[in-house]
Parts: structure tokens; sequence; C-alpha cells
């Protein structure tokens, strides 16, 4: 039998909790308190856990398609909502988390036989799980822990951020709209119709959450991890791009402005800044020439740190603009198509340690590679999230790697790669460093279960 057919067999056996065409905003997941969408999620969570495994698959091919159909809208919708980003790179992270992100083959069983008969390792839900997400990546975000959650039998509430709430209340709508049409049940992922910090609180402190991820900055991840539950933290970073003398320096520079002003710089992985090795810093900088970007002057370079940094800390209103528009705040008439502005600075600069999220790159040169790892290190402020290196030389790879200690670390290649786009391997828009589960994925949002049957069920 075909795949298709087989899959209309399923679908067809779904028990139809929803025959109505059109669903009313709590039927879709919408409610007006965190108490009624934790409850929903709650009732929702046991029949999901009572569907085998064929019909979850069904209900996340359902996701992944009903994501990937509407694309282009969400994509459109979420920069008009959050003024930040580029719609055709939100597009390719709404396709990449429809696409990549694991479903229940990411739970694979483990057994031991012996003597003593088997044991049986699985993994089960943790119940309803608190969604934190970010302005950022508000569509992808939810639709990769959603997957994820969901592929473990947990269900899921979402506080989205404020400055997304339509778009990320779209997404939940459009989602549970179609597991419903699918023949799914309702209330798998649910949200509140004004999320604010004081709703993801409530969320953190109700006592039917048994699990909190949160994706944001420093803020929610301590929030989350003050909460007393199991928490899941996925927080800043400030991805440091080191290039060595062994680098192919022209695919280098392509790459760097690839991932550094992939959707104008606001995913946590994207290149922050470049540390560059004096023998190569010059042919560097002209191969930058080559690429969409403009290369600031000392003078530029000034005025634009005084727009960006206020009172050392970054302006939010530029956070996700595009480069022409940050170039039109200076005065300057930006070339038609620009995507990154790129800064040569020294060590000390303040966006060399702080993470601009939008497309202005420092670039600092140093002496040889070891100085360059000392500074990407002191750059990437411990947060463990993500390195990159330009580089043919194994030794310097290993030993950047080594010292620096990050979740991903993406050699020779976009920083996006690390999360699977132009990289081998799935997809997250969670990535926990600060609690060490890395990627996250179904398997993350599950608990270990074993069971023993004792002198029994050893065939050999
Ligand atoms: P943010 O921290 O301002 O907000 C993230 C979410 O947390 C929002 O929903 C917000 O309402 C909520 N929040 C903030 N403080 C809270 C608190 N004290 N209690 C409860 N909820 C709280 O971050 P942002 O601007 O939306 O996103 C950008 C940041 O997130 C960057 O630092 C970026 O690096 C990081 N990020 C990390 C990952 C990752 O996977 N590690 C992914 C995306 C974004």
């Amino acid at each position: 039998m075909i795949q298709e057919e087989l899959i209309s067999l399923i679908k067809s056996k779904i028990i139809h909790e929803l025959s109505k065409d059109s669903l009313d905003e709590s039927e879709l997941g919408i409610f007006d308190t965190v108490d009624e969408a934790v409850c929903a999620a709650k009732e929702a969570q046991k029949r999901l856990n009572l569907l085998d495994l064929e019909k979850k698959e069904i209900i996340i091919s359902t996701i992944r398609e009903v994501c990937i159909n509407n694309a282009n809208r969400l994509a459109a919708l979420c920069v008009e909502e959050s003024g930040m980003g580029r719609v055709e790179d939100k597009i390719a992270k709404i396709i990449l988390a429809a696409k990549k992100t694991p479903g229940t083959e990411d739970l694979t069983p483990w057994a031991k036989s012996g003597d003593h008969g088997l044991t049986l390792v699985e993994r089960g839900p943790f119940g309803v799980i608190a969604s934190i997400t970010p302005v950022t990546n508000p569509v992808s975000t939810i639709i990769n822990n959603g997957i994820g959650m969901i592929a473990g039998a947990n269900t899921v509430v979402v506080n989205p951020h404020p400055r997304a709430v339509k778009v990320s209340i779209e997404t939940i709508k459009l989602i549970n709209d179609a597991i419903a049409k699918a023949g799914g049940p309702r209330h798998l992922i649910c949200t509140v119709k004004k999320p604010t910090i004081e709703t993801g609180q409530q969320m953190m402190q109700h006592p039917d959450i048994r699990m909190i991820v949160a994706t944001g900055g420093p803020g929610v991840v301590k929030a989350a991890l003050s909460s007393g539950k199991k928490a899941i933290g996925a927080g800043a970073g400030n991805p440091p791009a080191v290039v060595d003398e062994t680098a192919d320096i022209a695919k280098a520079a392509h790459d760097i402005v690839l991932g550094a002003s992939f959707d104008n710089n606001l995913p946590c992985i994207a290149e922050k800044v470049v540390i560059v090795v004096e023998k190569v810093a010059r042919k560097l900088m002209d191969s930058f020439k080559n690429e969409n970007v403009y290369i600031l002057n000392d003078e530029e370079a000034r005025v634009i740190t005084e727009k960006i940094i206020i009172d050392g800390a970054i302006n939010k209103e530029l956070v996700g603009k595009d480069a022409g528009y940050i170039l039109k705040q200076i005065k300057v008439e930006p070339i038609s198509d620009v995507r990154l502005l790129i800064m040569p600075t020294d060590k000390n600069h303040p966006l060399v340690h702080i993470e601009q999220l939008m497309p202005v790159l420092p670039v600092v040169t140093v002496s040889d590679v070891d100085e360059a790892i000392d500074l990407a290190v002191k750059c990437e402020q411990g947060n463990r999230h993500t390195a990159v290196m330009h580089s043919k030389n194994v030794d310097n790879m290993t030993k950047y790697a080594r010292a620096i200690e990050t979740t991903i670390f993406v050699k020779n290649g976009p920083s996006y790669a690390g999360i699977g786009m132009g990289g081998e391997g799935c997809t997250t828009f969670t990535i926990a460093g600060p609690t060490g589960e890395g990627l996250t994925s179904a398997k993350t949002f599950t608990r270990q279960r074993r069971c023993i049957l004792v002198d029994g069920f050893r065939i050999v």
C-alpha cells in the first residue's frame, strides 16, 4: 500500500471530536485567562496520550503541512507586527521548522536483556508545558516547540512576546484548526488573548504546568529557572566568527554575510562579531566588498554606535531593522539591497561584547589565532551558545572548539548551518545552552521511564 493511501486510511480512523466547519476562538485554543488555557490543555493532554504513535504522526504531518502552506502569509504578518526581520528569511525559518523538527521518531526506546530478564526504557510526557516564546522567531518557535512537545505527548500553553501576539495567535489558530479538520483532538496548543510578562509568570506558577521552556533573553531564563519546576532555558548568545590564515577567504566573507544578515541578525545563532588574523584581514575586507554590504568608515562607525548603544544598552528601536534603514539613521543613502553593515573596529568596542540583533557586524583584527580564540571566548560571555570558524587547520578548529565550549560550533559555513539549514541534522529554535539540553527536540520534552520484566522474555 502506498504511503498516501495508508495515511488517509489512518486519518479516517481518528476519532472526530469536532465536526463544525468553523470554530470559535476558545475552540481554537485562544483563552481569556491562563487558568482557562491550562485547564483546556490539561484535558487535551489526556486525549492526546491515548492516541497511538501513528495518529500522533498524522497530527504532526498536519502541522507541518498547514505551516508550510501558510508560510508566506505568517512571515509577512510577523514582520508587519513586530517591525523586525526580513519576510523572505522568516519564510525560510518557518519552512525549516515545519520540515526539519523531529517528530515521534526522536523518542527511541532502549532495551537491555540478560540473565534477569528484560528492562525497557521509554520516554513519556511531562503533561502540560509552558512555552515562553521570543519576538525574534515567534512563528518558527511555536511550530518547532509545538511539534516536539506534541510528539512527546505533551500539550502546550504558549506565552508569546507582547510584540508578536497577533501572528502567534494566528499560528496557533491555524494549527489547531488543521488538527481539528484532520480529526485530531482540540486544544493541543493553547494561549491567552493578551499575553504579558505577568501571564508568563502565572504560567510558571500554575500547579498544572509540569515543565517550562523559556526561549529568550537572560531575564526570562532566570525567571524560569527560579520557578521551582523543571525548566529548560534557551538564552542569549553572542556568536563570534573566527577567520584564520588558512581559510578560503572569499567563501568565509560570503558565508559570514549570509549568516550575519539572515533575518537581519535576529537569530541567536547569527554571527555577532568577526575576529580575523592580521595576515588575511585585508583580504577579508576586500572580499566583503564583493558582497551586499556597506563598509562603515571610522566617523560613520562612531555616529552609528551612538545610535545603536544608548546608556550602555542596545537601542531596541533598531533591533531587527534592515541595514538600509539603519544607514539612513546616520544620513547615509543606502545602495540598493544592502544586507549588512561591516564595522572595522577594535576589541574593546561595545558591539563586540553585546548581542546587537541587527545587521551591523563589528570586525576586529588580531595578531594570530591564539589571540583570536582568547578574544572569541571573552565575546561569547560564557553563554556557551554558538561559535563559528573559517579555517582549514584542524588543530586550530579543535583548539577553538575546546576553549569556547559552545552548544553549536559551525566550521566553514554560515551560522545557520548549525540548525540544519544548509548543514546536516535536524532543526531547533530552542537551543538550551544554560540548562544543557542543547538542540531541543521531542526527547528533551519527555521523562525517562523504566519497565522491568524479571526473569522473563530473554529469547536466547
Ligand atoms: P525577551 O527575553 O525579551 O522575551 C522572550 C519572552 O520572555 C517573551 O515572551 C517575554 O514576554 C518573556 N519574558 C521576558 N522576561 C520575562 C520574565 N521575567 N518573566 C516571564 N516572562 C518573561 O527576548 P526577545 O527579545 O523576545 O528575544 C531575543 C532574545 O532571545 C535574544 O537574547 C536571543 O539571543 C534569545 N533567543 C535565544 C534562543 C535560543 O534558542 N537560545 C532563541 C531565540 C531567541
